[in-house]
């Protein structure tokens, strides 16, 4: 019998909702480009729960004990005292989501002598250390499209809501104010600008057919060229390396995943190419920019405007710089995690224990790593590397919570 370990973010300050804004959610077909649905034999849940937290444990228990199975779900995860690191040396499976990542640095690895399958219940599993999983024969899977419509609609989200000067605005109205002037003072219309993806894969792609309606012109760099149909169906300006996309764009969305390619790639001499009071929008991965670089940045006026959901490390510490920096919209790490995206990673994670307990294929498409080597998904999009580096910064801030 297998001893699953999950970290997942703790449940709401009042418990677990008793009932929720909706009574469903929309019930889709398939993904964009034909991927199918998970499709695990059966799920324990409602879709439209809140399955995410630790009391949600991701509709998974009744599934796993029936089978003889030890469940652990936990939000205690960093340092060496966490309920994660104590229970660690002898699980067979972790499971853990990026919002609330279960760093898997190579030393944690290492101590994980029965470790078997890292799953990721969303997207992006750069929060272990691939390399290091590779060399300890760990697969590691993820639910590959179940929230990136999700962060498509965060991002266009946070595209208007900067340029249009929306959050400001709202503090305002909250404040009892009617400071028209004030809150227009940096508001413009998205209409005719220059908006680029760095990365068109999944959800940058989505990105910009969600934006074509709003008649802005749009680009895109990429490690792959997508198809020309797609390029002339969007009106598309392809960019051979970012350098050339962000001195055009007045928007720029990064989609790309971190890996050693893109770690730091905004950093302060990239963003001193963009255009000035250029915006930027990253729901990919914070380590993908030069965290100072982007305060400095939006403090001298080069940006106008950042926004994203994505930190590093996870949770920012109380005191992280973005939290105050001027002209932001961050949010917590929250973009892929709606209450429909955990309706679809949950029975994606369900679907690959139900596989792997019976001894069947995980999807390719939601391989990341298996048998030693880049699988699947991993090996068009990630290039092996250690993005876990430098991970104490939420201990430090227990501390001196
Ligand atoms: P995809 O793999 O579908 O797309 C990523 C694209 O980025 C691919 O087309 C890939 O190129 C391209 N790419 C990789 N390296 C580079 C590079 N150096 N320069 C330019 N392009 C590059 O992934 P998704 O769209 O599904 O997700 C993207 C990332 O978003 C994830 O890796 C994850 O980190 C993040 N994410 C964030 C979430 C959130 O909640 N905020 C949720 C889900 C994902 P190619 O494949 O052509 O080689």
């Amino acid at each position: 019998m297998a001893k699953i370990l999950t970290v997942l973010y703790p449940d709401p300050v009042d418990g677990q909702p008793k009932s929720y804004s909706r009574d469903d959610i929309p019930k889709l077909d398939h993904y964009p480009g034909g991927q199918t649905l998970p499709t695990p034999k059966k799920i324990d849940f409602k879709p439209g729960e809140l399955l995410g937290s630790v009391s949600g444990e991701l509709g998974l228990r009744k599934f796993l004990e029936d089978q003889g199975h030890t469940f652990i779900v936990t939000s205690d995860k960093d340092g060496p005292n966490s309920v994660f690191e104590k229970e660690l040396p002898d699980a067979d499976i972790v499971i853990s989501q990026p919002f609330w990542p279960a760093y898997l640095t190579e030393e944690r690895l290492k101590k994980a002598k029965k470790l078997k399958l890292a799953i990721t219940a969303g997207i992006g599993s750069d929060h272990v250390d691939l390399d290091a999983a590779m060399k300890n024969g760990v697969t590691v899977a993820e639910v590959t499209y179940s929230n990136s419509i999700s962060v498509a609609e965060h991002v266009v989200m946070m595209i208007l809501s900067l340029v249009r000067n929306y959050l400001p605005s709202y503090e305002w109205v909250k404040k009892g104010g009617w400071n028209i002037a004030d809150c227009v003072e940096r508001s413009y219309d998205l209409e005719g600008m220059n908006v680029g993806t760095v990365g068109a894969g999944r959800i940058g792609l989505a990105v910009l057919r969600r934006l074509k309606p709003f008649d802005v012109k749009l680009h895109y760099t990429d490690r792959h060229r997508l198809p020309k149909e797609v390029e002339k169906e969007l009106g598309l300006i392809y960019h051979k390396d970012v350098e050339s996309l962000v001195k055009v764009c007045d928007v720029v969305t990064i989609n790309a995943p971190l890996h050693s390619e893109t770690e730091h790639l905004f950093d302060a001499k990239m963003i001193s190419k963009m255009k000035h009071g250029a915006y930027l929008i990253n729901t990919a991965r914070a380590k993908i920019v030069d965290r100072d670089a982007v305060v400095k940045a939006l403090e001298s006026g080069q940006l106008a405007g950042y926004a994203g959901d994505v930190w590093f490390p996870q949770p920012a510490p109380k005191d992280h710089p973005w939290r105050k920096m001027p002209h932001h919209g961050m949010t917590p790490h929250i973009s892929g995690t709606s209450l429909s995206a955990q309706a679809r990673y949950a029975a994606g994670t369900r679907e690959i224990l139900e596989n792997y307990f019976a001894g069947k294929p995980i999807r390719t498409e939601y391989l990341i790593v298996d048998k030693g080597k880049l699988a699947g998904t991993g090996a068009h999009s990630y290039s092996g590397g250690d993005a876990t580096k430098g991970v104490d910064e939420p201990i430090k801030y227990r501390k001196s919570a």
